[in-house]
């Protein structure tokens, strides 16, 4: 079997017209551009890589993109105080804290994600709009997993009555994953939901039964190629959110060549999951500009 390749670069390029599009009518119907302000604290390169390719994207969807940035050693208090400025200014509608914070100085980032005003949350990090998605009635969606759910759709593969494996269990990726694809229905509807969700971490024994008993298999664990060929039910779908720089080159968590002789489609690393978190950035921010100006 030789898996066909869920091209995640060609979907996040559709959705970002759809939300260019979408922008123009909200901006034709007398609404100033939509507003997102990234924070950067510190010059972790890759940090700025992904604000500087942010802001890009932005910028071609019609939206506005804002970077504050701040020196590593700003501190707590001073971050704080930016965050709530921002939450204060009606010209911004999404907010957006490049993660992760500088390291060996002390800032406590959960107090930052807990500070973003809700309605501006276009991460989804905060306990609001977490409750919210875990009990089914969503604002915000986190980008990755929403990004996953769209690529499902797109390429007609439904979730329903599947099995389904996701390992790793993080706040951003493994976790809301799990509890989108474990809906009665979501943001494409029942068929890309009502899944049996399995939620695997590091702790799970017999991972590689666990993943084999799996019809789509999603893995965010953050270690190269750690799921190979044997660990994969011939037929399953299956979903590679890692990205891992090894040497100079950027690999998943999956074994990508082995994988694709087992399963039935895949996506690729680069260029699958990778461009959809941006995309579904920029239709949060949509969103969010449209839920302030409705109240
Ligand atoms: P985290 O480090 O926050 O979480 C990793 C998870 O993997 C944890 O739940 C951990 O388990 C689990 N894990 C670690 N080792 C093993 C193991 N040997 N077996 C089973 N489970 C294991 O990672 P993130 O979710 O933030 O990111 C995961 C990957 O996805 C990274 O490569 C990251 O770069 C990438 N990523 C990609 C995005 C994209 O846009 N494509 C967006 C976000 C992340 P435990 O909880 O038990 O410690």
């Amino acid at each position: 079997m030789m898996a066909e390749k869920l091209d995640g670069k060609q979907v996040a390029a559709e959705i970002r017209e759809e939300v260019g599009e979408q922008v123009k009518q909200f901006v034709a119907s007398g609404a100033p551009a939509p507003c997102l302000a990234a924070v950067l604290v510190g010059e972790d390169p890759a940090s700025q890589v992904y604000v500087r390719n942010k802001a890009r994207a932005c910028e071609k969807a019609g939206i506005e993109g804002r970077t504050h940035r701040l020196p590593a050693d700003a501190g707590q208090k001073q971050l704080l105080e930016l965050v709530n400025q921002l939450n204060a200014d009606p010209t911004v509608n999404g907010i957006l804290v490049q993660l992760p914070l500088p390291s060996g100085q002390d800032y406590d980032e959960r107090e930052i994600l807990d500070a973003v005003d809700p309605l501006k949350d276009v991460d989804a990090f905060s306990p609001v709009n977490v409750g919210l998605l875990m009990q089914g009635r969503p604002r915000f969606l986190p980008c990755t997993p929403h990004g996953i759910v769209q690529l499902l759709h797109r390429a007609k593969i439904s979730c329903s009555g599947k099995k389904v494996c996701v390992v790793g269990r993080s706040d951003i990726v493994g976790k809301p994953m799990a509890m989108m694809l474990a809906q009665k229905s979501g943001s494409c509807g029942p068929d890309v939901a009502n899944a049996t969700v399995t939620l695997a971490h590091s702790r799970t024994a017999d991972l590689a039964a666990t993943c084999r008993d799996a019809d789509i298999l999603i893995a965010a664990v953050g270690r190269p190629e750690m799921i190979t060929a044997d660990m994969i039910k011939p037929g399953a779908v299956v979903i590679d959110v890692g990205i891992n720089r090894v040497g100079d080159k950027l690999v998943g968590d999956v074994d990508y060549a082995g994988a694709c002789e087992v399963a039935s489609a895949i996506t690729p690393v680069p260029g699958g999951v990778g461009p959809l978190t941006i995309a579904m950035l920029l239709h949060n921010t949509l969103m969010a500009a449209k839920l302030q100006s409705a109240s």
